[in-house]
């Protein structure tokens, strides 16, 4: 179920209503694919009040396996996570390894032992039900970009009847089941595809294939044809978009949820994400900075730590380093979000659209009109 509070524009701040509770949107939910945010706890995850963790099916089918994930009482139980999960069915991750596609579903071999496995609709359901997310997203056919139309219509086509399977086969009461727009930078068939996954009937909708090397319009074009499509009384999510301008961009078209490894990955690798851009952490210049990552963000890490320590962490090899920016990554983000959320709520989403894309985007985002001169 979804309430929406507030429009600003197509931009929405809403919640989602599951049996656990509510998750306030926009919502960024990070990415804990094995059942763990890299580094992180899932006390760190209460601590920054995620609301939200993603975990992926195509991992925790292989270790620890669906079986021993729902004999420990699903992911809230084999985690200790209390909040939300969502679960990705997998499709992405197994189509990124040497696999064959056919219409019935996906053969691959596991990225930990070689063995030969398989995944169809039907048992990415049943094993999403084993692991008892909250909401769990249908099978798709990703399709790299670029790609011809003809690829597109055969990638869109399986994965609408795709999502009619899965819809068929799930059963798990209190677990929304969302299906997933595909069909490229193709406007036409993104509208075509999302309408016909509404006539199927689903819980919410996710929006994949995007952010693969498509340019910034492209995917503002591909998204705002997806959710003209898109009942307003749902939940719309984005998959796998994180970078701040992106962020807004999508939320000036009126999505709810987005996941990304972005800010964790970033992270270790050493680069904080700042209300000025992006810090390379790790910068000798740093050496005696006694400043915070960023002066400006409320979380613990810069409430405590200098950027001189953080960056002798990286330097003598320490993963608290990982750790530590990791944790002010998805505050600084969640902050965002929720600055995205309280913009829509008192009407300025546009103000701050246009001051994320100075400091993040090319330009002023689609959508989103310049203010006059003078
Ligand atoms: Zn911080």
């Amino acid at each position: 179920m979804f309430r929406t509070e507030a429009v600003d524009g197509r931009a929405r701040a809403g919640w989602v209503e599951t049996d656990r509770g509510r998750v306030l949107t926009p919502c960024f939910m990070p990415v804990g694919s094995r059942g763990v945010v890299r580094l992180l706890s899932a006390q760190d995850m209460a601590a920054l009040g995620a609301q939200v963790v993603l975990a992926n099916t195509y991992h925790l089918m292989l270790r620890p396996g669906v079986e021993v994930v729902a004999a420990m009482g699903g992911l809230h139980g084999f985690t200790g996570w209390d909040g939300h999960f969502l679960t990705d069915s997998g499709g992405y991750q197994v189509m990124s390894l040497p696999c064959s596609v056919d219409d019935d579903g996906v053969t691959f071999r596991s990225s930990y032992d070689g063995s030969w496995q398989r995944l169809s609709p039907e048992s990415a359901v049943v094993r999403q039900e084993l692991l008892g997310a909250d909401i769990q997203m249908v099978l798709d056919v990703c399709t790299e970009l670029p790609a011809t139309r003809g690829a597109l219509v055969e990638a869109g086509e399986r994965t609408l009847a795709w999502a009619q399977r899965a819809r068929q086969a799930h059963s798990r009461p209190g677990q929304l089941l969302f299906g997933i727009v595909q069909g490229g930078t193709e406007t036409d068939l993104r509208a075509e595809y999302a309408g016909r996954l509404v006539e199927i009937g689903f819980d919410g909708y996710g929006i994949g294939g995007l952010s693969v090397g498509e340019t910034p319009d492209e995917m503002a074009a591909a998204l705002a044809a997806a959710v003209g499509e898109l009942p307003a009384g749902l939940p719309r999510y984005l998959m796998g978009v994180g970078d701040p301008f992106s962020l807004m961009t999508a939320i000036g078209l009126g999505v709810d949820m987005f996941d990304c490894v972005l800010p964790t990955r970033l992270a270790r690798h050493g680069t904080a994400l700042t209300s000025t851009g992006r810090l390379a952490a790790k910068a000798a210049r740093f050496a005696t900075d006694g400043s915070p990552l960023d002066p400006g963000c409320s979380c613990g890490v810069c409430g405590r730590h200098s950027r001189a320590y953080i960056r002798h962490l990286f330097n003598v090899g320490e993963p608290s380093a990982g750790r530590l920016v990791s944790l002010h990554n998805l505050a600084w983000l969640s902050q965002l979000v929720l600055e995205a959320r309280r913009a829509v709520l008192e009407g300025r989403f546009a103000q701050l659209a246009r001051a994320v894309a100075e400091v993040w985007g090319p330009r002023v985002p689609p959508g989103v009109q310049a203010e006059p001169l003078g």
